[in-house]
């Protein structure tokens, strides 16, 4: 396998090798490179720079903080292991999305739009358009699956209260990719006064790149945290894995450093061989979905499969085209983690750390456990995982979970 992924196929700015592209009908190719000009533009200009810098350290709370997790490190038991919790859920609204939804706010804004819409799953890329909508004076529409509306009741709240106009999705499983259906139906019939905010690495060039470069922050910082704290690069870097957003831009930063060990944790469901879960990576095929080429959970016809996932935020059968080119030529690295296995997760970081993170971070806790049990861990490897956020939003779900299972504690 060719050992220098590094520069994208510079060739082709919609392109990761062969994945990525833009397969939307002709009606939105116009909208999407107004969007990209204004990127490549703005991410240019210093002044862009000055001004999302600036509101990210005073109205988000960036830089999020580094936290040696000696407890968790002991608990793996594993000699000399040492790990390292980038805090994404520290951020203002809880998780790693303001950073792409600021970004992008302050790109509509630039282009005069008065209006955004987004999808949401898990409600919390919904609580942060909501959020940077009411911080720049933007009208808000947010859609969102029925079935995450039940699951994650907390966040429609929140997003109401915020001004947001919170949308019902009915089609499909009331997931969200319906709701990417519906937003998208709506940007189309309103693109003079409207920008499309999509919340992941995944969709129709310019959104992986574009989406990469804001949450690239993410790695940034904790590539220069983790050097400023232990003098050395980390041996493994460990993030979950949905569309693929807080993964690239953990993993981004690291992909020149060819020691580092870069995994994705996808989301297991209830086992892979139950064909109920969320792998993307693990056991999809490449086809076409959503606007882009890459790995995709679908069968042999085509037809995209039902997810499942206990973290509506994994629950997507798609997963980001940059990514899935990473996969291909051997850079990154991918695993699974059940529903079972996310929750342990949760529980142990609860207990050892003091922390209540979301279910889909939790996956990425759980992945390591199950490493140290496995053997997998060498004496004194040092490792950074991404908290992508905090678990506020699940407490629903773990207040049944502890009520079913812990009451022999
Ligand atoms: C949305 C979300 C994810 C999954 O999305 P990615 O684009 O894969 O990062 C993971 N964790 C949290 C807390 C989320 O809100």
């Amino acid at each position: 396998m060719p050992q220098t992924p590094l520069r994208d196929g510079a060739l082709d700015s919609a392109r990761f090798g062969v994945f990525g592209g833009r397969y939307v009908p002709e009606g939105l190719m116009a909208a999407l490179a107004e969007v990209e000009t204004a990127h490549q533009r703005a991410w240019a200009e210093p002044a862009f720079h000055r001004e999302l810098d600036q509101l990210l350290r005073e109205r988000v709370g960036r830089p999020t903080l580094l936290h040696s997790a000696p407890r968790l490190a002991r608990a793996l038991g594993v000699p000399g292991v040492r790990v390292f919790l980038k805090r994404e859920d520290m951020a203002h609204t809880g998780a790693h999305k303001i950073n792409n939804a600021l970004g992008q706010g302050l790109l509509a804004a630039r282009l005069g739009k008065s209006r955004l819409v987004a999808e949401t799953g898990a409600g919390q890329h919904g609580v942060a358009v909501a959020t940077v909508s009411a911080m720049l004076g933007l009208t808000c529409v947010i859609y969102m699956g029925i079935r995450d509306m039940a699951r994650q009741q907390s966040n429609v709240v929140q997003m109401r209260l915020l001004g947001a106009e919170v949308r019902a999705v009915r089609t499909g499983d009331g997931g969200v990719k319906a709701a990417i259906t519906e937003a998208v139906r709506d940007w189309v019939a309103h693109t003079e006064n409207t920008h499309f905010l999509f919340g992941t690495v995944a969709g129709p060039a310019p959104y992986p790149r574009m989406v990469r470069d804001h949450q690239s922050r993410i790695g940034t910082e904790a590539r220069r945290q983790v050097l400023a704290a232990t003098g050395q690069l980390p041996d493994h870097v460990i993030a979950c894995v949905g569309g693929g957003s807080n993964a690239i831009g953990m993993f981004h930063p690291f992909t020149g450093d060819p020691q580092v060990r870069l995994i994705g944790v996808e989301a297991g469901g209830r086992g892979l061989h139950t064909g109920e879960h969320a792998a993307t990576l693990s056991v999809g095929t490449p086809g076409e979905m959503d606007g882009s080429y890459s790995y995709v959970l679908q069968d042999h016809e085509g037809q995209i499969a039902q997810t499942h996932s206990i973290a509506a935020g994994l629950d997507y059968p798609g997963v980001g085209p940059e990514l899935s080119h990473l996969k291909d030529i051997g850079r990154i690295e991918h695993a699974v983690a059940t529903d079972a296995a996310a929750l342990r997760g949760l529980d142990t970081l609860c207990r050892t750390e003091g922390i209540i993170t979301a279910l889909e971070s939790a996956h990425a806790v759980g992945h390591l456990l199950e490493l140290a049990e496995q053997d997998a861990l060498a004496a004194n490897t040092l490792i950074l995982l991404c908290l992508s956020g905090r678990g506020d939003k699940d407490l629903a779900i773990a207040a049944e979970l502890l009520d079913a299972g812990r009451s022999n504690r």
